[in-house]
């Protein structure tokens, strides 16, 4: 693989920002009005290297809804408190072929929460912290680490959080529904609101490229060269990625671009190259899975320029 240039990924990335800038497929995820009025023509692109270069073009500061993309800085979290086992006991590994959000996957999975990136699983794995750290002060402890991987103390978006939080009726009947089964660790409805919160943290494509750098970067912050998660759990997150990152089309998103990504609805996208960089692109506009369609297709090509899939290696 020839040694390539600040040029050569800074070219990239803009022929990527150029070619689907007009881009009009997709829609805003309108289940709460935040998520529905942000200005769907943004969209920005960050890429940063593992010895922490890092390029942007476009919308690179627009702070958004980080929404499922925690899920992985939750599951680091609690793979790195009580190690890789637990979290294959406890939650599972499993894809489930169902909606992020599916009450019957819970049911076919032997009543287990299937995997850390659904919302069964990662209010369960957020159950796990909650009860581990205590109700007081597990906010401060999560906050923290959250700020490890991006870089800057993250902040929640009031608004977002009260939406959701006054719409999640079915987050909190798959809560209890855990709970029936022992598969949530704490209270589930606090388990539920703290999830809900998470995934409310505002967080722009910077931050997000930082965050799946650190995961790039075998566990440190390829920028503050803050370690975050021992290097022998990154392939295990980065697996679990690779299950169940763009939700229920994550099978088609290996086949094609075969790198480990999670997506969120408010329109980033997060993918790992790992031992040589991440990506991050924010832009709204959802296909029916969820998944941002600019962020995939900007994502797509980039990889297949910098010839960077994971079935390939490096
Ligand atoms: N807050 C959303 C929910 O749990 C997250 C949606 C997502 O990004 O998948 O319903």
């Amino acid at each position: 693989q020839k040694k390539l240039r600040p040029a050569d990924y800074n070219a990239v990335i803009n022929e990527a920002y150029n070619r689907f800038k007009d881009e009009k497929e997709g829609k805003n995820a309108d289940y709460i009005p935040f998520l529905a009025k942000v200005d769907p023509g943004m969209y920005g692109i960050v890429l940063v290297t593992k010895d922490g270069q890092v390029y942007q073009v476009g919308e690179t500061k627009f702070e958004f809804g980080i929404e499922s993309i925690e899920k992985v800085f939750t599951l680091c979290m609690a793979m790195e408190l009580f190690g890789d086992q637990a979290i294959l006991d406890k939650i599972g590994a499993d894809q489930t072929g169902l909606p992020f959000n599916s009450v019957p996957a819970i049911e076919i999975d032997g009543k287990k929460p299937s995997n850390p990136l659904v919302n069964a699983g990662a209010m369960a794995t957020t159950s796990l912290l909650t009860s581990h750290f205590g109700h007081e002060a597990a906010w401060e402890k999560v906050d923290d680490y959250f700020a490890g991987f991006a870089g800057r103390r993250l902040k929640i978006i009031d608004e977002l959080y009260k939406s959701e939080a006054a719409t999640n009726e079915h987050n909190q009947a798959i809560a209890m529904l855990l709970k029936s089964y022992g598969y949530m660790y704490d209270d589930p409805l606090f388990a539920c609101d703290f999830y809900t919160r998470q995934c409310s943290y505002g967080v722009n494509a910077h931050d997000l490229a930082l965050m799946a750098g650190t995961l790039a970067n075998g566990g440190v912050n390829p920028v503050t060269k803050e370690r975050l998660i021992q290097e022998k759990y990154v392939p295990k997150v980065l697996a679990i990625m690779g299950t169940t990152g763009l939700y229920e089309t994550t099978g088609q998103w290996m086949y094609k671009v075969g790198l480990p990504s999670k997506s969120g609805v408010g329109g980033g996208i997060i993918s790992v190259m790992p031992g040589r960089f991440a990506i991050a692109v924010f832009s709204p506009p959802l296909d029916k899975a969820g998944n941002s369609v600019r962020a995939q297709e900007a994502i797509k090509f980039i990889s297949d320029k910098l010839n960077a899939n994971v079935y390939i290696g490096q």
